[in-house]
C-alpha cells in the first residue's frame, strides 16, 4: 500500500476514534455520526484505489449501491422506539458479513494460508455466526415476532454447553487440518449457538444482549482485518469491541446485576409478581383540568420521561409544558433514568430533539434527592424506573435495580394509558398510593389537554 493511502487510512481510523469521542455526548453525538461515516467514506475510497486486483468492480459498486439504499430508508423510517431492533438487524448484518469474507478467504486460500491466518479465519467466522444468529433472534423479541420472554428449552444448558462444545472443537480441528466439511460444521455449530445463547434471555435484558453482540460483532471484524490484512478493519473492529462491552457493562449496572445473571439467570419474565394478579386494588383517576390546575400552583415540578413519551411522540409536547410552567416562574427539570426507554442514552436523543436545554436534564444520582422537596413529579410513559419495589422488595425480579425516588416526592402524576404494567411485566404499587393520581390516555394527548388547561388558568 502506497504512502499516500496508509496516511488515508491514518486519517480514517483517527476519525473513528473522534466519532466515539463524539458520540459521548449528546450535545455532539449527530457530528461524531458524522465524521465515523466521514471516516468510513474514507475507508472504502482508500480499498478502491489502493491498487487492489478486484475482478468484479460493476458487482461490487451494485451491492453498495443496494446496502446504502436500504441502510438510508431503514434508517429514516425508523421510530424512536425501534431503534434497538435497527441496532440488532444491522450488527447481525456485520457479523455475518465477517463470517462470510472469512468463508471466502478460507476456501479461496486455505492451506496455503499461516497458521496464524487460520486461527483468525476460524475466529471471524465462530464469532460472525453466533452474533449473525444471536442478533437475529433479539431482532425477533424486540420486535415481538416472538415472544420476548425468556425461552427455556428442556435440557437447554446441557444442548448450549455441548453445541459451545462442538463449536470449540470443529475450530481447534479446523485449525490443525483445514477442510471445507469442517468448516462448514464450525458454521452450522456456530449459527445454532447463537440462538441458544439468546433464546433464554428475556423482557428487559433483551438491549443488553444487542450491546453484548455488538461487542463479538467488533470482535469478528477486527479478526477479519487480520484476515484481510487490513488495519482499519482491525482499529474499527477493536473500538467496536472495547466500546459495546464497555456499554454491556454499564448497562448491566444500571439495572443493578451483573451481566452473568442477566446471560444465565434472568428476569424469567416476571410472571410471579406479574400484574393483573386478579385483585382489585383502589387508584385515582384525574382529569387534565386537575393536573394542570397541580402543576400551575407547584413551586418545584420534576418531569420523569420513560418509554411511553417515546411511542407517542409526545416530546414537543411536554416541552412546551415545560416551558409554561417556567414563564409561571416554576422550578422545572427532567429527571433521566440510564436505563428510560429501551437503550441508554433514549430520553436524551428524545429530547434533544425538542430542543429541551441540556442543562434541565438531570442524572438519577444527581435529581434522586431533590424528589423530597419536589412538588408533583410528572412522570410521563415511564414505569419500572420509578417502581419502588426495585428498592423495597426482595423478591421482585427488578430488585436491585437503582430507580428514580419519585415516591418521595409530594404528589406523584402518572401519565399512562391503563394500569397495565412496564417493560419488566411486574405491578407498581405506586400507582395505588394516596400521593399518586394518574391521567389515562395517549401521552400527547393528555399532555395537550394539560397544555390547554394551563394557559387557561
Ligand atoms: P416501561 O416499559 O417500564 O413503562 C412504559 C410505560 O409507558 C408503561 O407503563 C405504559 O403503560 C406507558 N405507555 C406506553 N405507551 C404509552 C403512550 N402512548 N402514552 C402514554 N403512556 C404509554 O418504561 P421505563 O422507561 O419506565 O422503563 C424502561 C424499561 O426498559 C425497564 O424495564 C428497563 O429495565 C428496561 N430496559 C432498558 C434498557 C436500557 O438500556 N434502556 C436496557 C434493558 C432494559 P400503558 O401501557 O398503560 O400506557
Amino acid at each position: 500500500m502506497s504512502t499516500g493511502a496508509q496516511l488515508v487510512n491514518l486519517v480514517a481510523g483517527v476519525c473513528f476514534i473522534l466519532a466515539l469521542k463524539g458520540l459521548s455526548s449528546p450535545k455532539t453525538a449527530r457530528r461524531g455520526n458524522l465524521v465515523g461515516a466521514a471516516g468510513a467514506a474514507l475507508a472504502i475510497i482508500v480499498v478502491f484505489s489502493a491498487g487492489a486486483d478486484f475482478q468484479r468492480v460493476p458487482l461490487i459498486v451494485v451491492a453498495l449501491l443496494v446496502g446504502s439504499i436500504i441502510g438510508w430508508i431503514a434508517a429514516r423510517r425508523v421510530q424512536m422506539t425501534q431503534m434497538p431492533q435497527l441496532v440488532a438487524l444491522f450488527n447481525g448484518v456485520g457479523g455475518g458479513a465477517a463470517a462470510l469474507i472469512a468463508v471466502i478467504e478460507f476456501t479461496s486460500a486455505g492451506a496455503t494460508e499461516s497458521t496464524v491466518a487460520v486461527v483468525a479465519t476460524v475466529l471471524t467466522v465462530l464469532i460472525g455466526c453466533v452474533s449473525f444468529t444471536g442478533s437475529i433472534v433479539t431482532f425477533l423479541k424486540l420486535q415481538e415476532l416472538m415472544t420476548t420472554a425468556p425461552v427455556v428449552l428442556p435440557a437447554g444448558r446441557f444442548i448450549t454447553s455441548a453445541v459451545a462444545a462442538g463449536s470449540v472443537a470443529s475450530a481447534v480441528v479446523l485449525i490443525g487440518s483445514p477442510s471445507t466439511i469442517m468448516l462448514a460444521i464450525l458454521c452450522l455449530f456456530s449459527l445454532t449457538l447463537g440462538v441458544l445463547f439468546v433464546l433464554p434471555v428475556g423482557g428487559a435484558d433483551v438491549p443488553i444482549v444487542i450491546s453484548l453482540l455488538n461487542a463479538f460483532t467488533g470482535l469478528s471484524v477486527a479478526a477479519s482485518g487480520y484476515v484481510l490484512e487490513n488495519v482499519l478493519l482491525i482499529i474499527a473492529g477493536t473500538l467496536v469491541g472495547a466500546s459495546g462491552t464497555l456499554l454491556t457493562q454499564m448497562m448491566a449496572e444500571a439495572m443493578g446485576r451483573p451481566i452473568t445473571n442477566t446471560l444465565f439467570g434472568a428476569f424469567k419474565a416476571s410472571t410471579a409478581t406479574a400484574a393483573g394478579s386478579g385483585e382489585e386494588r383502589p387508584y385515582r383517576s384525574s382529569s387534565a383540568q386537575d393536573v394542570a390546575i397541580m402543576l400551575g400552583y407547584a413551586q418545584k415540578v420534576i418531569i420523569v420521561p420513560g418509554y411511553g413519551l417515546a411511542v407517542a411522540q409526545a416530546q414537543n409536547t411536554i416541552r412546551e409544558l415545560v416551558d409554561l410552567l417556567t414563564e409561571r416562574g416554576i422550578e422545572v427539570e427532567y429527571a433521566i433514568h440510564p436505563v428510560a426507554g429501551r437503550m441508554p442514552g433514549h430520553m436524551n436523543v428524545l429530547l434533544a430533539e425538542a430542543n429541551v436545554p441540556y442543562e434541565q436534564l438531570k442524572e438519577m444520582d444527581e435529581v434522586n434527592p431533590e424528589f423530597a422537596t419536589t412538588d408533583v413529579a410528572l412522570v410521563v410513559g415511564a414505569n419500572d424506573v420509578v417502581n419502588p419495589a426495585a428498592r423495597d422488595d426482595k423478591t421482585a425480579p427488578i430488585y436491585g435495580m437503582p430507580i428514580l425516588d419519585v415516591d418521595q416526592a409530594r404528589q406523584v402524576v402518572f401519565l399512562k394509558r391503563s394500569m397495565r404494567p412496564g417493560f419488566a411485566g411486574i405491578e407498581n404499587d405506586l400507582l395505588f398510593q394516596p400521593q399518586t393520581s394518574l391521567l389515562f390516555g395517549d401521552a400527547k394527548d393528555s399532555l395537550t389537554k394539560v397544555v390547554a388547561a394551563l394557559k387557561g388558568l
